[in-house]
């Protein structure tokens, strides 16, 4: 019989597997304490648990942690982990410190089938969804690993926000992500605040309202566009899940939202999205309709994108017609740049199995839009992207 991971479970289920084993509810709890509290994956130090319980533990389970195939450190405090999840596939686990936090950016999937445009991943293609264990093992290995590394007294966190907004589109593996969210809130677990917790999508209307339901964490959307017919090119499942539609669950989803916005990411894309016409246009969309934040991300090139990253003084001009408009909106600090960690620069190793590449170069290119054209309901004078 193979060996179970206990990573693999939030404390319901581990006290389902506890409970198979013929022990009482509350060893699951001491248990899930020095999984996740205390980094411990040895059931023989566990010395609170009678010797019974861990002798069974070390017949059946395993605290299995993911092979770091690389670490890169930035030169302003970034870390990013490259981690080995077999087949051929890595994914990318990265830690940003500031003075009063530290995030960590989490994977939930090898690759990603979304392909939008500007991002590294998607340009990958899909391989698999990660499991429960796997996803919780990046936030574990970070939060153990960390607290050795930066010499933490005891009882302080690493790690005190996460946000999957790394490899992957969270919610289509929503299986596997609602588990690891309820590990990171759990009191036992890792005891995120449920505002810490971020869920970044590009809009997988049918999952935000099952989140919303399941397990309310802070969302973030990948708008990046103020019209369908832009967020078409940009963000392909829009053809499938219109603006006004996710706008629409977004107002639903705020019924139960620890925070009482939601965050609209919107990454600047010189001369595709980042015009004035483009912010008014932005601001028509979100002023009456839904209470938000928008999030200005400079874009981080890469060859294969055929895009370029908007000109501060524009990234500029575009944030003061949203603040001008009552919006409040900041500019994403770019973080990890020199070590490709920034937000869409993440590319572990996908075993494709969706041919993105192909399809993705085979797409028209990016329409431009000339500054100073006539502005309305879309981009009207565009010319094409050499
Ligand atoms: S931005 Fe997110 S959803 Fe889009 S391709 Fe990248 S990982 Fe997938």
């Amino acid at each position: 019989m193979n060996a179970v991971n206990l990573l693999e479970f939030d404390l319901d289920g581990l006290t389902a597997f506890c409970e198979q084993l013929g022990e009482k509810r509350f060893r699951a709890t001491q248990l899930f304490h020095w999984i996740h509290q205390k980094g411990a994956s040895d059931f023989t130090l566990m010395s609170d648990l009678a010797k019974s319980l861990r002798d069974k533990l070390a017949g059946t389970a395993t605290i299995s942690a993911l092979t770091v195939a690389s670490e890169q450190a930035s030169s302003d405090g970034t870390i990013k982990w490259l981690f080995d999840v077999g087949g051929g596939n890595a994914v990318e686990t990265v830690f940003i410190p500031e003075d009063d936090r530290g995030t960590l950016c989490v994977s939930s999937q090898a690759g990603c089938a979304v392909g939008c445009r500007f991002c590294s991943t998607g340009h990958q293609g899909f391989s698999r969804n990660l499991s429960t264990g796997e996803i919780v093992a990046q936030l574990w290995f970070a939060e153990h690993h960390l607290r050795q590394r930066l010499r933490l007294a005891a009882g302080e966190r690493a790690i005190t926000n996460v946000v999957m907004m790394g490899m992957g589109e969270p919610l289509q593996n929503y299986a596997a992500l609602v588990p690891s969210l309820r590990v990171m809130l759990d009191d036992h677990g890792y005891g995120l605040s449920r505002r810490r917790v971020t869920v970044s999508t590009s809009g997988v209307l049918p999952m935000i309202d099952r989140l919303r339901d399941d397990c309310p964490v802070a969302l973030a959307v990948s708008l990046h566009a103020p019209n369908d017919t832009l967020r078409d090119d940009l963000v392909p499942l829009n053809r499938k899940y219109r603006i006004d539609e996710l706008l629409a669950a977004c107002q639903r989803y705020l019924d139960k939202a620890p925070r009482d916005f939601i965050t609209f990411e919107y990454c600047m894309l010189d001369g595709v999205n980042d015009t004035p016409e483009h912010a008014l246009q932005l601001v028509e969309l979100v002023r009456d309709s839904i209470a938000c934040k928008l999030n200005l991300i400079p874009f981080n090139p890469f060859p294969e994108s055929g895009l370029k990253r908007s000109p501060r003084d524009r990234v500029t001009a575009f944030a003061r017609i949203l603040q001008d408009a009552g919006i409040v909106t900041t500019i994403r600090k770019t973080r990890g740049d020199d070590i490709d960690a920034a937000c869409g620069q993440l590319a572990g190793e996908v075993q494709d199995r969706t041919r993105a590449r192909e399809r993705l170069s085979a797409r028209a290119p990016i329409r431009i839009h000339r500054p100073g054209a006539a502005g309305g309901a879309g981009p009207k004078k565009q010319e094409t992207k050499a």
